[in-house]
């Protein structure tokens, strides 16, 4: 009677590692080959949130972060169209209890009349005029564009979903190395050593033993939750560099489908501290209602009860302009969340076998990285690593 196919483990159960092992799940090889999934992590979608686990933390938007001359990051963002393709797609069948939410996006310019090229893609792409917007703040350029966010929790947990209906296991597990796949703590959960592993440890990558990366980061990301369930569309501002992300300053305001609104941000490389910072705090609220009045509720910036008149429009602008502790009330949370930066980029690639404790030998494909933008490239790294797993695949599994 022939063998049981070998197991094929996805460590990690952030965005990346959910979206790979839903790929893997879907891929005829895996299915045909009844080839058994398991995804092993430390955190899991439902747990309390801890900042070194992103997915949970993240905004999130679909917004691109690569500088027109980066070619790696642009490489990674054509990897991001289908992300953005399987999430329309998904958002069109279902809506918003998806956890998806198909918006307005506007983003402002300071000190540049330029913008991504890569929005030009996005749907119903336009320049503004800055000119006519009366903003309350200097801008040289504005562009709007249709895009999607995505509220984590909902989204994860349909990955979870689809992962156990697909035939996947989820397991709740530390691995404090890659040779420790075939400890008998391991096995016990997956039937036998794995064929293959794809690590997708985002920052777990930097003490994973066997991976050891030591060029990777956390770029600190503070923000704040906020209840505005009238706010139905996107903005961020964007001062200095324009390679986006992780240069200048960045503002944004991200609503999502349940009515909670996430306000940041920030982008402290190599900054570890865990907790939110009062200062950030209200720095991130006084920027987000300069670049979205509109968050500012309707009655507060309502005139008062006419006694004697309405008031001039010069004092309507005044109450519109939003004062200090405006948004205070709306605050449902204050976050802090650690992006898996790397150095150069995105890992994704097949490394050498790593032999396990027990003698055996694993193939190992990788997939960490992914910085602040995980949430937008996961389908198409996702399936690029299946890709790399399934040329490895012996031959009569792909029959
Ligand atoms: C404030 C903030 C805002 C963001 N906004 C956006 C946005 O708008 N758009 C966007 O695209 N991205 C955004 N991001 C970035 C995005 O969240 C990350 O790129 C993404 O979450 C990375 O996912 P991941 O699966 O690689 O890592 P993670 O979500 O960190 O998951 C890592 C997984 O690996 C497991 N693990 C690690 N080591 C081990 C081990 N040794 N054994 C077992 N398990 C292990 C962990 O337990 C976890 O399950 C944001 C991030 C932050 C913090």
């Amino acid at each position: 009677m022939p063998s049981a196919p070998a197991p094929i483990v996805v460590l990690g159960a952030g965005i990346i590692g959910l979206t790979t092992a839903v790929r893997l799940l879907e891929s005829a090889p895996v299915r045909k080959g009844k080839i058994p999934v398991h995804v092993i992590a430390d955190h899991l979608p439902n747990d309390p949130l801890d900042a070194r686990y992103a997915s949970t933390i993240a905004g999130a938007h679909h917004l691109s972060f690569a500088d027109d001359s980066d070619t790696r990051q642009s490489k990674a963002d054509r990897r991001s169209e289908p992300a953005f393709e399987v999430m329309y797609d998904e958002w069109r069948k279902e809506g918003e209890k998806t956890g998806l939410m198909l918006l307005k996006q506007t983003e402002f310019y300071v000190g540049t009349k330029e913008h991504l090229k890569i929005y030009e893609q996005h749907p119903d792409f336009i320049i503004n005029s800055v000119g006519d917007m009366k903003l309350s703040f200097p801008a040289d350029h504005s562009i709007a564009f249709t895009s999607l966010t995505m509220t984590p929790l909902t989204y994860l947990n349909r990955l979870l979903a689809r992962i156990s209906s697909l035939g996947g296991r989820i397991h709740r597990a530390h691995l404090p190395s890659l040779s420790h796949l075939s400890h008998t703590g391991i096995t016990s959960l997956i039937g036998s050593a794995p064929s293959t592993v794809i690590v997708c440890t985002g920052l777990g990558s930097i003490s994973l033993g066997g991976v050891e990366d030591t060029t990777v980061y956390p770029t600190r990301g503070q923000v704040v939750k906020v209840r505005a369930p009238w706010v139905r569309n996107g903005f961020t501002r964007q001062l200095g560099s324009l390679d986006g992300g992780e240069g200048g300053e960045r503002t944004y305001v991200i609503p999502r489908p349940d009515g909670e609104v996430i306000l940041g941000g920030t982008r402290e490389e190599g900054d570890w501290y865990p907790y939110p910072r009062e200062e950030t705090s209200r720095d991130i609220l006084r920027r987000a209602l300069e670049i979205c009045p509109d968050l500012q509720p309707a009655h507060q910036v309502a005139p008062a009860l006419a006694v004697s008149g309405p008031p001039s429009p010069e004092k309507v602008d005044e109450m519109k302009t939003g004062e200090e502790g405006a948004l205070d009330g709306m605050v449902v949370t204050h976050l802090v969340g650690f992006r898996p930066s790397r150095k150069d980029g995105v890992r994704l690639e097949r490394g050498p076998e790593v032999k396990l404790e027990t003698g055996e030998r694993v193939k190992v494909v990788y997939n960490y990285g992914h910085g602040g933008a995980g949430w937008q490239c996961c389908w198409g790294y996702a399936e690029s690593a299946v890709d790399l797993v399934l040329a490895d695949l012996p031959a009569q599994a792909k029959l």
